[in-house]
């Protein structure tokens, strides 16, 4: 036997009974974005690959050895978009959507990072995002929130998820207190780890976020972001939290929630759930004042989140929250014998005509009558519907419940549509 070739390490297949929690998830988002007023909007996967650097930031997890790059046949180098706020705002300047303008969009999609892939981490996985342009307040951090916590009820797992909340003040501020930290650092430079040291002089707020138990400990006594902070700064953070608590979002402020991409200010959050193990973080996001003007456009204030799917889609599995297994149809016509093939096929055309809601499955391959009950049986479906010979002489067909006790009974053809009507109430 040949060879068989297999998916690409940390690239997903999804099988048919895995589809129903990935339309659960669909189905909520686009209800979600539908009821805030949001537009979508598709970006392509392949971009250049100075838009990540120049947005992500050169010392960064992504952009150091995450991404995806590779040369073309023209010798351009390109890479598979590791996340979708880059390229949302590339698209924005690029056909005008951002200067003067108010936006609110979102997106859905694969995203592609070479990590290592263990439970939740992936190298293709994808992300639905939101991100909105030319709104500065406050007001608007808080929608974008109140929104996540939307999906969260709509899914069913509001329960399982906390809110986690900080402020970095603006550039300003955060130069102010770059200076402040890497004195610091330095003073005590043996005692962080490798990574660290590096970064100490490149991004020292990704210290910060270490994962070094002695950097973390060396942290405790380092000088404190929020003693930088201007009035405006904590005034759009004070009032965030007004409106998180008038709107009865609960959230607890992290003040080492840094996050790992360069572009953010003031406003960051986190949605995390311990149902998951090390891979907690479902939801993230933050403002991005500086961004657009970054990558050429006009200044135009920023906010939005990414939420990974695959996490949410374990998140909804372990819980229970999805039926793995859903009919996948109504009604199930059989056909019995050669001549009745044709017949029954007209009649499930017909039943797909009248009932466009109707998910009607017709038997194919043949086969003696319980061999094809089997297959209606297993289809889910409520109701059958059998035509054999005697039904195509006399233009009947016999309409037999699966899932309840009541009789079947033969009906004319004429009478198929109001009968399977009657018997699938939500048609
Ligand atoms: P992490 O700290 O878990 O690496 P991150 O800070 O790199 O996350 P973001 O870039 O903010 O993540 O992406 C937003 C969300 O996308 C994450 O919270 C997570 O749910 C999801 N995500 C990120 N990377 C992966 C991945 N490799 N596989 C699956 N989901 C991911
Ligand atoms: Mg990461």
């Amino acid at each position: 036997m040949a060879k068989q070739i297999q998916a690409i390490r940390g690239m997903n297949d999804l099988l048919p009974s895995q589809t129903p929690a990935w339309h659960k998830l669909e189905q909520a988002i686009r209800e979600l974005t539908a009821s805030y007023g949001y537009s979508e909007i598709r970006t392509p996967i392949v971009e250049s690959t100075d838009l990540f650097k120049r947005s992500i930031g050169e010392v960064t997890d992504i952009v150091e050895k995450e991404m995806y790059t590779f040369e073309d046949r023209n010798g351009d180098s390109l890479t598979l978009r590791p996340e979708g706020t880059a390229s949302t705002v590339r698209a924005g300047n690029q056909h005008g959507l951002l200067y003067n303008q108010e936006q609110r969009l979102w997106y859905v999609g694969p995203m592609f990072r070479h990590e290592r892939p263990q439970k939740g981490r992936y190298r293709q996985f994808h992300q639905f995002g939101v991100e909105v342009y030319g709104l500065k307040g406050p007001d608007i951090d808080a929608e974008v929130l109140i929104m996540s916590a939307r999906l969260w009820k709509l899914l069913g797992i509001s329960e399982h998820v906390t809110l986690e909340l900080n402020t970095l003040g603006d550039s300003e501020e955060r130069g102010r207190y770059r200076e402040a930290l890497t004195a610091y650092l330095e003073q005590h430079k043996a005692m962080l780890d490798e990574d660290s040291q590096r970064r100490m002089y490149s991004n020292p707020l990704r210290v910060l976020d270490s994962k070094s138990q002695s950097t973390q400990a060396l942290l405790e006594n380092a000088p404190a972001l929020v003693d930088y902070f201007g009035e405006e700064t904590q005034q759009h953070f004070q009032r965030l939290r007004e409106l998180l608590d008038q709107a009865g979002i609960q959230y607890v402020v992290n003040p080492r929630l840094v996050r790992g991409l360069d572009y953010y200010n003031r406003t960051v959050f986190e949605w995390v759930t311990s149902s998951l193990g090390a891979q907690g973080t479902v939801l993230a996001g933050g403002r991005y004042d500086g961004l657009v003007e970054q990558l050429g456009g006009k200044a135009t204030p920023a906010v939005g989140f990414a939420s990974g799917l695959e996490r949410l889609v374990l998140l909804l599995t372990e819980l229970g929250k999805v039926d793995d297994s859903p009919a996948i149809a109504d009604v199930y016509v059989t056909a019995m014998g050669d001549n009745a093939v044709s017949a029954a096929m007209k009649v499930a055309e017909n039943l797909r005509d009248q009932l466009p809601h109707l998910r009607v499955m017709s038997h194919c391959g043949g086969g003696n009558f319980k061999k094809q009950m089997k297959r209606a049986d297993k289809s889910g479906a409520q109701v059958a519907i059998i035509i054999g010979d005697d039904e195509v002489s006399a233009n009947t067909a016999v309409v037999k419940p699966l899932r309840s006790q009541q009789q079947q009974q033969s009906i004319a053809q004429t009478e198929l549509v109001d009968a399977i009507r009657t018997q699938i109430g939500s048609v």
